[in-house]
Parts: structure tokens; C-alpha cells; sequence
């Protein structure tokens, strides 16, 4: 017998339970991947994702091709290309990973119903995306954790399945043709810094990282010159690394660095949690609060500078100039960049979470959307008034001013302080930087947050 797999967020050899299972029950597999319309005509397929697709799809096929199979790409509807290639091989069953957003569900129940109409069974993976699957964890009398703290209890206490190895062999049944691979090379539009993807690199990354950050990474993860996180999560995002492995050698290798590792991926699984099930929050607010935000045409000068990184404040620019530049932006300019927008500015959430889906290269439904609404005060966060001050953070999060200064290098000749308030300097010495003037005081932008919130 023949068995489909179908590659979605999944990009890799090692630990993929669906593959594994395929490979159990069937002589021969198609491994499958579908350039899906649907997530083209969403506006999901920007370049810096789509550059990053195209090394993970070419390293997936060189592995396959080692192990005496080949990668199989279309390009449509993936419904009708999934039938379509099980006509052709004669496959008996179709093995995929379990998806966590609405996109995702309804792609399931759609592909669960055309094959059944053909005789072709679905068998949808949990623990392939994520560590544990949404739902494995629940509260008691509700559907699912919106509290990260006891969700993280839980979530610790529960037993991961075990790391697979990537198969010795793959046979692929002859005359399934494909498509030409996509090459980063023809996509035009990337950041100029973007990184390079496939499980390959994922897997080298992880390894370096693991001898060389993980172990100081609870006291360095903030650090925002220092750099000192893992940047796995395009990797993650496209499922070239297994979390499941990376939370399993985390936990071999231990203590606080490890153990702070692993709590950041358990809030990738929160999230994701959250978002499968409540799917409107990727674009409703999931705790409204009756936010009067202002959108981007009436607050166009303001969300301009904030996109271009000249806002006047160095910290914010810099930040959203390497988003710019590298398609990544370190978690702690993305909580900065994203407080400044919705709570300085006062600008709805959406346009900012818009943006950073327009850019970033891990950029994810259930990670940013979540994220974003944490920030504004619409999701998860259980001080949703909070406001994050951009110079007392620059100073705590770059007390020397490096950060800025990569970023930001018409203030490279400033010093800390006052390199993150370069207003405060005196007027003479002020006009010798070419560097524009705040877009709003910090102290207005507060005032304006207060009275929307109804907290003054
Ligand atoms: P590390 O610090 O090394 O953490 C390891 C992994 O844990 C990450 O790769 C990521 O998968 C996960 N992780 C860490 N922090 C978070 C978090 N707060 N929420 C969920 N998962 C987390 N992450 C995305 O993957 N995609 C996004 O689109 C995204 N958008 C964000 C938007 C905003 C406004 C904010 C505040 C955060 C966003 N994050 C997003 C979360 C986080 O900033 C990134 O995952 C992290 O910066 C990636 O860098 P890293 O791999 O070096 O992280």
C-alpha cells in the first residue's frame, strides 16, 4: 500500500510522528507538500516567509532524496491537490499533523470529507507543532487555559511522548511528479539580513545554541544588544526543529538557563492553546474593553514613523529598523515596539500585528496575534493596564546603548543615557544629530491611555 504525507507546518525529518506512522503501515509514501492558495489570497505568503519556505522545502527534499525518496510540490487548492496525488499513487491513507487555527480546521474537515468520499482514510498528529496538544491540558469546568501561570503548572506536569529519529529510508512510488522546487533566490522583497531555513540549519543552530547560550539564557534573554536568545523560532514556526525534542534536550541538559528555555516554549504551546480554541482571536479582541483605538488613517504620521523606525525614540527605532533589516525582532523590542504602539500611541493592535506579519519571518497567527493582544491589554495578560516606559527600559535592557547604537547610527557618536534620550540634550549639541524629534511625550501618550481605559 501506498501512504500520503502531507507537510504543513512540519518541515522536517527528525521527530514527525506522521511520516513515522506512514512509513509503519505502508511500503511506499508520497511525501507531500501543497503550496496552498488559501494562505496566498490571506496575505500570509509574504517574502520574507516565503524566502525562508523555499530553503526549508529544498533541504526537505535533499533529505528525502539521501533516504532514497524525493519532496512532491503543487500549487492550488490543497484539497483538491491532496485527492488529486492519492488518484494518482493510489494511496490508502493520508497522515498529517493537527493544525491549530481556524484556517487549519476547517483544512482538516475538508480534507477528512473529500477522502472519506474517495475510501481514503485521514490520520491527523497531535504533538508535531506543538509540544503538547492543545487540549491535553484543561482546566477543570472549562475548554482551555487563559492564565499562563497555572496553565504552565499543568503543562510542566505532564509526560512528553518520546523523540523520534528521522527514517533510514523513504520510498517514493515512481510517476508522482512534482513541481520545481521554489528558490529563495526568485523571491523578490526579502530583508536584507533574513536568515536561512531548513531543518539543516534549524538542527545546527539548536546544537551551537545549546553548547554556547542555554545555559546563561535566564539571566541573558533580555539583554537586547547582547542577542543572547536562541532565534529557533522560525524554525519552530516552520517546523523544521521538533519542539518536543527541544523542550526533551533542554530538560537533559537543565538547570535555570534550560529551565527558562522551556518555559518560553510552553508559552508558544499556551498560545496556540488559546488560539485553537477561540480561532476569532486571531482578529476579534479576546477580552474586549471597549478600546476606542485609533486606526492607521487617523494616526497616519504616527504609524509611519513607527513602521520606518523614527518614532525619536532610539530604543523603538531600533527595534522596528531590525525588524526591517533581519525580518526578526528580539522579543524584548517586540514587547516595547508593540506597548509603544497601542498604549503610547493609542493605535488598535491590529494595524501593529498587521505589520509584523507583513515582516517578520516567525511570523505566526497564534504567537503574534496572541502576543499583540497581551500587549494591548485585549488577551491574556492579567495586568492589561500596564504601560512600558521606552527610556526606563532602554536602560535596563541596554544600559550601554550598543543596541541602539547598531541600529540607530546617526546616534552612533551618543553615549549612555543619553543615546535613549537624545532630546535632552542641549540644543546646540542636539542639532548636530540628524534625528528626528519624539512623535509624541511619552507623558501625553499616557495621559490619552488613561482616559480611553477610564483609569483617571
Ligand atoms: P527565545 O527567547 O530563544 O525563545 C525560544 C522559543 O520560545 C521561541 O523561538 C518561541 O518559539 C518561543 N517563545 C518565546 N517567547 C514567546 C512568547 N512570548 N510567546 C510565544 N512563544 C514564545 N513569536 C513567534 O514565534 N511568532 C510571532 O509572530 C511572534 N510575534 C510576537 C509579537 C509580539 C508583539 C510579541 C511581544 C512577541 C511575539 N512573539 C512571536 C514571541 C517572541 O517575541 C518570539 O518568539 C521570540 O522573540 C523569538 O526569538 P527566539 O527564538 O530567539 O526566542
Amino acid at each position: 500500500p501506498v501512504s500520503v504525507v502531507l507537510f504543513t507546518s512540519d518541515l522536517r525529518l527528525h521527530d514527525h510522528p506522521p511520516l513515522r506512522a506512514a512509513l509503519a503501515s505502508a511500503a511506499e509514501v508520497v511525501p507531500l507538500f501543497v503550496r496552498d492558495e488559501g494562505i496566498d489570497a490571506a496575505g500570509f505568503a509574504v517574502p520574507n516567509r516565503r524566502a525562508f519556505l523555499a530553503d526549508c522545502l529544498r533541504d526537505l527534499d535533499a533529505g528525502l532524496r539521501k533516504r532514497g525518496g524525493r519532496l512532491v510540490v503543487r500549487s492550488g487548492d490543497v484539497v483538491a491537490r491532496v485527492c488529486e496525488v492519492v488518484a494518482e499513487s493510489g494511496a490508502g491513507a493520508v497522515h498529517m499533523a493537527a493544525g491549530v487555527s481556524g484556517y487549519a480546521q476547517r483544512r482538516e474537515e475538508r480534507l477528512e470529507r473529500a477522502l472519506r468520499a474517495r475510501g481514503c482514510r485521514l490520520s491527523v498528529h497531535d504533538s508535531v507543532i506543538t509540544a503538547l496538544a492543545p487540549g491535553a491540558v484543561t482546566p477543570a469546568g472549562s475548554g482551555h487555559f487563559a492564565v499562563f501561570t497555572p496553565y504552565f503548572r499543568r503543562w510542566s506536569g505532564e509526560r512528553l511522548r518520546d523523540v523520534l529519529g528521522a527514517p533510514r529510508a523513504v520510498p517514493v512510488p515512481p510517476g508522482v511528479r512534482s513541481e520545481d522546487l521554489p528558490s529563495r533566490a526568485d523571491v523578490p522583497g526579502t530583508s536584507p539580513g533574513l536568515a536561512a531555513g531548513g531543518e539543516t540549519a534549524g538542527r545546527g543552530r539548536f546544537a551551537a545554541w545549546r553548547r554556547a547560550g542555554l545555559a546563561r539564557y535566564g539571566d541573558r534573554h533580555d539583554d537586547l544588544a547582547g542577542d543572547a536568545t536562541s532565534r529557533l523560532s522560525p524554525h519552530l514556526h516552520f517546523g523544521t526543529l521538533s519542539p518536543v525534542e527541544l523542550v526533551r534536550r533542554a530538560r537533559e541538559a537543565g538547570g535555570p538557563g534550560a529551565d527558562a528555555f522551556v518555559r518560553q516554549l510552553a508559552w508558544r504551546d499556551f498560545h496556540h492553546q488559546v488560539l485553537a480554541a477561540r480561532p476569532a482571536a486571531a482578529l476579534a479582541d479576546y477580552r474586549p474593553r471597549h478600546d476606542r483605538w485609533r486606526t492607521e488613517e487617523s494616526a497616519r504620521e504616527e504609524v509611519a514613523a513607527w513602521k520606518e523606525g523614527r518614532t525619536g525614540y532610539p530604543v523603538i527605532d531600533a527595534a522596528m529598523r531590525q525588524l526591517l533589516h533581519e525580518g526578526w525582532m528580539h522579543n524584548r523590542g517586540r514587547l516595547l515596539v508593540a506597548s509603544f504602539l497601542t498604549k503610547t500611541l493609542y493605535v488598535d493592535w491590529r494595524v501593529g500585528a498587521r505589520h509584523f506579519l507583513d515582516l517578520l519571518v516567525d511570523g505566526d497567527v497564534a504567537n503574534n496575534q496572541l502576543n499583540w493582544q497581551w500587549v494591548a491589554g485585549t488577551g491574556t495578560d492579567t495586568r492589561p493596564n500596564r504601560v512600558l516606559n521606552p527610556v526606563a527600559q532602554a536602560g535596563r535592557h541596554d544600559p550601554e546603548g550598543a543596541y541602539v547604537r547598531r541600529w540607530v547610527p546617526e546616534l552612533a557618536g551618543l553615549a549612555a543615557p543619553a543615546v535613549h534620550a537624545p532630546w535632552t540634550l542641549p540644543a546646540p549639541e542636539r542639532a548636530a544629530y540628524d534625528y528626528p524629534a519624539p512623535v509624541v511625550a511619552l507623558s501625553e501618550g499616557l495621559a490619552r491611555f488613561k482616559r480611553a481605559r477610564g483609569r483617571e
